[in-house]
């Protein structure tokens, strides 16, 4: 990636130039969409019809509990009010284009994101919990070497509504759990996309996430993924404290440079620190490190000894993910013996390492191979990206 665009992805430029793009989501014509309102902002619209707040605190839960997807089925507003909201506002969930189920049970939905693109969302269903990894961009600038998503290149930020309307959308198509729970208990932001890149629209889904008027989800069972946009991460910690994952990939900076390109940006010295603050504003609660398992590339013995230096005695549990291959891609996945050496070598360091279980890879829906359908509108990529990365 040129270093450019790199420094335009790391700042809130890069929000600001897709303002535009995500607009069209939030309202059309001159209907407000409710779906990805915040308890704040709606009880300030119900103010300028001059409605008391609590009839947002309604509307949120006939939405998002309730599967309401007109105002006419809102039967404790007034028939009044019902009609005025069908004239200034509107309940707009995103076009799902498909849906397809793993053997293993897992569900991928495509959605429709505008002239002609896509993004996608998954839903692992496992014992005690249903876990959906949603997405928060059309596409990626980030560009690591490794994700589907980031060779797609990248073209706007997904609108707030757009974002939480994956879980609407999940929950009212799933059925529900024993005891009558919704099917979605645990939301990752893993999908397409770096949340910490589209913070303006982040920050209203994690309110929806986690309003009891909406999904009521523990901070815990909300988890944020970045690959390392440190003045967010500092933000994010104030705002509102989510889970934390980092996707690390490599225990040093000439690694990383040529693995997650932000690195050049906010190298592993400023990546840490910050990472540390964050578990602190959470009663230290562990930050994860994701970290992909390459064949060659960063998978040696010495690279889970420099790993565990960088990581010990700080509240960190690394997340060993097999390589997922897609269309394209100039790496191969670590052995399970390699893997499972480097587990065990963290593990005697002293380091919380678990090994993430592959899911829903014969449908295109594991971690990183999500790729949707996106046209890139920010730059041309390297022809020789990769070239040097592989060290054997
Ligand atoms: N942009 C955010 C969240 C989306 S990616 C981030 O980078 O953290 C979610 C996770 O999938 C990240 O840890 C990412 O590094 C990982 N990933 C990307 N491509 C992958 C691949 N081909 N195989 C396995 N994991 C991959
Ligand atoms: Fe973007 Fe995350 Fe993929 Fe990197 S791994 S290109 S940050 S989606």
């Amino acid at each position: 990636m040129p270093e450019n665009a790199l420094a335009v992805a790391a700042t809130d430029n890069y929000e600001i130039g897709s303002r535009m793009a995500t607009q069209s989501m939030a309202t059309s014509g001159n209907r407000l969409n409710l779906v990805g309102q915040p308890q704040d902002r709606l009880e300030a619209f119900f103010a300028q019809l001059g409605e008391k707040p609590f009839r947002a605190r309604q509307v949120m839960q006939w939405i998002h509990q309730r599967g309401a997807d007109r105002f006419d089925v809102m039967t404790d507003l007034s028939t009044q009010l019902r009609a005025r909201l069908a004239e200034v506002a509107e309940i707009r969930l995103p076009n799902v284009i498909s849906e397809q189920v793993s053997t293993d049970g897992t569900v991928k939905w495509l959605f429709e994101s505008g002239a002609g693109q896509a993004v996608e969302s998954v839903f692992i269903p496992e014992p005690g919990r249903g876990t959906l990894c949603i997405s928060s961009q059309v596409g990626c600038a980030l560009d690591c070497a490794f994700c589907a998503t980031g060779a797609q290149g990248f073209n706007r930020n997904l609108a707030a509504a757009e974002i939480i309307g994956q879980v609407c959308h999940a929950n009212r198509n799933l059925p529900r759990r024993p005891g009558n729970e919704e099917a979605v208990t645990n939301v990752v932001f893993m999908g397409m996309g770096e949340p910490l890149a589209n913070y303006r629209n982040l920050l209203p889904a994690l309110d929806l996430l986690i309003s009891d008027l909406a999904y009521g989800l523990s901070r815990r069972r909300v988890t944020v993924s970045t690959s390392g946009i440190v003045p967010h991460i500092d933000r994010l910690g104030d705002d509102f404290n989510v889970s934390l994952a980092v996707s690390l990939h490599a225990p040093d900076n000439d690694l990383r440079d040529r693995l997650v390109p932000i690195n050049r940006v906010h190298p592993i010295e400023q990546l840490l620190p910050a990472c540390w603050r964050y578990a602190e504003k959470r009663s230290n609660r562990f930050i994860t490190f994701e970290y992909v398992m390459l064949k060659d590339v960063n998978d040696s013995l010495a690279c889970a000894d420099r790993l565990a230096g960088l990581l010990l005695n700080h509240p960190a549990k690394i997340n060993l993910i097999p390589f997922n291959p897609f269309p394209g891609s100039d790496f191969s996945r670590s052995s399970p013996d390699a893997i499972g050496r480097f587990q065990d070598r963290l593990r005697r360091r002293g380091v919380i390492a678990t090994t993430r279980r592959t899911r829903g890879d014969d449908i295109g829906a594991a971690c990183g191979q999500l790729a949707g359908k996106v046209s890139d509108r920010v730059r041309t990529r390297l022809s020789e990206k990769n070239k040097g990365i592989v060290t054997a």
